[in-house]
């Protein structure tokens, strides 16, 4: 079946069209700087000789992108068919525990959940919405960041603070990066030859945003994000887990106000904040190993208190079959696996060097050594394909 996946933040529309059967790609894009004067957009497809580049009219949102999108799919050149569209949604609260026909209902119920999201949730909605009108005749479909974590139980969710907040407000913890853990729990299992509900594993999404879950016997329960993908590990430009008396602090102490202390925590933390020039760990690893002191302190951060959120998460697992590196960093960053690794030996989490330094790019790798009693395995995640899967899977049940 062929699936357009798209995934619309406030200001772009990743897409791409998959084919379920093989797991290619067919094409994919993004429409980037949406709103601004000069909206650009680049579309790429094994079908083209070469990438389509070129900008939108100044101004021009996710409408307009759709426009251009629908155009150049059923172009003479394309001329693919679609059977279906699943859209990225980044927070279904608790009323989305999977995959979800996107009917005026569930749009409803979406907005509902917008006040926990209300960076993400708008963009996800206003991309179903545009997608309804320029492609009213397939069915489109609603996949949850938050869906995979809603198996996670009471005492892994609740926050201690008054019960009431929970009850009335729906304060707790949710987690995402759904589509990503899901995808690699399902090829951990693949990997290591075993029924995915029988697969107990730890998962770390380490990209621009990072977070780590625990799934037993292929349902997750526990993770390391919460009411909002701020709590947990150390990210590209997020604090994670802080002192909560800090935003106090900063707020009465300092005369910041929420918005200021929300811009510092979210945009300006994380990698970027220790290291004082950059978020990508890319160039830390390069600046580091020129002896930069910032980057050096950035990272050494990062990978400690990753190896921290690993062992307490290894606590809510009755047994650990394997743990999973995704991401940007998680595939690539072969010094981030070595130097979480090593403070995890006593959890029998033995990494193989030899393996380790080769592993990912672009392929799965068991980079442990062969008696290490936990695997360590790299895997590429493939949220898009993921989307793809549970879009055909409820499409292919009605
Ligand atoms: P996003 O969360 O935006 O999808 P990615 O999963 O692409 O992000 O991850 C981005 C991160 O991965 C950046 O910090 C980048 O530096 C890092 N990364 C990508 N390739 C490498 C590499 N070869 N070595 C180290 N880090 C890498």
């Amino acid at each position: 079946m062929n699936i357009l996946v798209i995934n619309c933040g406030s200001s772009s529309l990743k897409f791409s069209v998959i084919d379920t059967q093989t797991g290619k790609d067919l094409a994919r894009g993004l429409f980037d700087k949406l709103g601004s004067q000069a909206p650009s957009f680049k579309l790429e497809s094994p079908l083209l000789s070469a990438p389509k580049k070129g900008n939108l009219p100044g101004g021009s949102e996710h409408e307009a992108s759709l426009d251009t999108l629908a155009n150049f799919l059923a172009s003479d050149e394309m001329h693919l068919e679609i059977e279906a569209v699943g859209h990225r949604v980044v927070h279904g609260g608790e009323r989305f525990t999977s995959a979800c026909l996107m009917d005026q209902e569930a749009l409803d119920a979406v907005k509902s959940c917008s006040s926990l999201a209300p960076l993400h949730n708008p963009a996800n909605l206003l991309g179903i919405e545009s997608s309804r009108q320029h492609f009213p005749e397939l069915p489109q479909v609603g996949v949850f960041d938050t869906a995979f974590h809603q198996t996670i139980e009471p005492e892994a969710y609740l926050y201690a603070i008054p019960y009431e907040l929970y009850r009335e407000h729906g304060i707790r913890r949710y987690g995402f990066h759904g589509s990503s853990h899901k995808y690699v729990t399902s090829e951990a299992a693949r990997i290591l030859g075993k029924p995915l509900d029988q697969t107990s594993i730890i998962t770390a999404h380490l990209g621009n945003g990072c977070s780590a879950a625990a799934i037993e016997n292929g349902a997750c329960v526990d993770t390391t994000m919460g009411l909002t993908p701020l709590e947990g590990l150390v990210m590209g430009t997020r604090s994670g887990d802080l002192d909560p008396g800090i935003v106090f602090h900063l707020h009465r102490a300092l005369g910041l106000s929420i918005e200021e202390i929300d811009t510092i925590l979210n945009k300006k933390s994380g990698l970027l904040g220790l290291s004082e020039f950059s978020n990508d760990m890319r160039s830390l690893r390069q600046a580091s190993a020129n002896g930069n002191e910032a980057a050096k302190r950035a990272v050494s951060i990062f990978t400690r208190r990753l190896a921290k959120s690993i062992a307490s998460l290894r606590a809510a697992l009755d047994k650990c079959d394997a743990l999973v590196f995704t991401g940007g960093i998680g595939e690539n960053d072969v010094q981030t696996r070595t130097e979480t690794l090593v403070r995890l030996q006593h959890l029998g989490m033995l990494v193989d060097e030899q393996a380790n330094a080769t592993a990912g790019v672009d392929q799965d790798g068991i980079i442990s050594q062969a008696n290490s009693p936990v695997k360590v395995i790299v895997i590429p995640t493939n949220e898009e394909l993921m989307i793809a899967r549970e879009t055909e899977q409820l499409v292919g049940s009605k």
